[in-house]
């Protein structure tokens, strides 16, 4: 779009965070209708110190880039693609919980395929733009990024390279603006197995098949 540059992270060509949330809030949030699913993922690169201190600031920088490239691969064009800290990225699209999990895990083969020797803990999060509340409001993707976080810290503590999801509880204003402390205290204890994949478990959350993984449908 009309972004300036100055919007972007030089090196990956990523939006920088602050470019990051104007654009999902202008581009996805608050010119959506409602009932419209809302996902993000959050990836952060496991042991990544480890590739510059062996291999040099040159690499990591080049892995860096790598990832990215995986990132814009992966997701769909629609898609919301940031930086938000040195090695870690967020994706932010709309549509179907499902397609969102396939996605997360085609970016976690991504970057394990690439060839530096990494992976990535990948955490995502959907939730449904309910009807009657202010989506404008930053706190709805602060909510959904702060849950997709905690997952991805699940994903890294269940040893990394892989996908897990985390639960918005969504049962109205007054539950929605309770949600974040409460899938952020409980989303681990909420979590199951699901071959790489962990999945909450909630009143209005479902899980679905898709493709051998499972994902939250909200
Ligand atoms: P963890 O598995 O816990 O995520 O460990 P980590 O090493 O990935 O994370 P940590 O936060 O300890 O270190 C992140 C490293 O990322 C530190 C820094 O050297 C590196 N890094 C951050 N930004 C850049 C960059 O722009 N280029 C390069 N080459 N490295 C970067
Ligand atoms: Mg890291
Ligand atoms: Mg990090």
């Amino acid at each position: 779009t009309d972004l300036r540059n100055s919007d972007r992270d030089p090196l990956t060509g990523l939006l920088n965070r602050r470019s990051f949330y104007n654009t999902v809030h202008e581009h996805l949030v608050a010119k959506q209708e409602v009932n419209v699913v809302v996902n993000v993922t959050m990836v952060d690169l496991d042991k990544f110190k480890r590739l510059n201190d062996s291999q040099g600031h040159a690499a990591g920088d080049a892995a860096l880039a790598g990832v990215a490239t995986v990132l814009a691969e992966c997701s769909g064009p629609g898609a919301v693609l940031g930086r938000l800290g040195g090695e870690e990225f967020v994706v932010a699209d709309l549509g179907a919980a499902s397609r969102h999990v396939s996605i997360a895990e085609r970016i976690r083969a991504g970057i394990a395929s690439l060839p530096f020797s990494i992976t990535g803990s990948v955490g995502v999060c959907s939730a449904t733009i309910p009807a009657g509340i202010e989506v404008e409001h930053p706190e709805f993707l602060e909510r959904l990024i702060h849950v997709a976080d905690d997952a991805m810290y699940l994903a890294k503590r269940s040893g990394g390279d892989r996908v897990d999801a985390g639960l918005l509880r969504q049962r109205g204003r007054d539950a929605l603006q309770s949600a974040v402390g409460l899938a952020r205290h409980q989303a681990a204890e909420r979590a199951r197995r699901c071959g790489r994949l962990r999945a909450g478990r909630g009143r209005d959350v479902g899980v679905v098949d898709h493709g051998g993984l499972r994902g939250l449908l909200v």
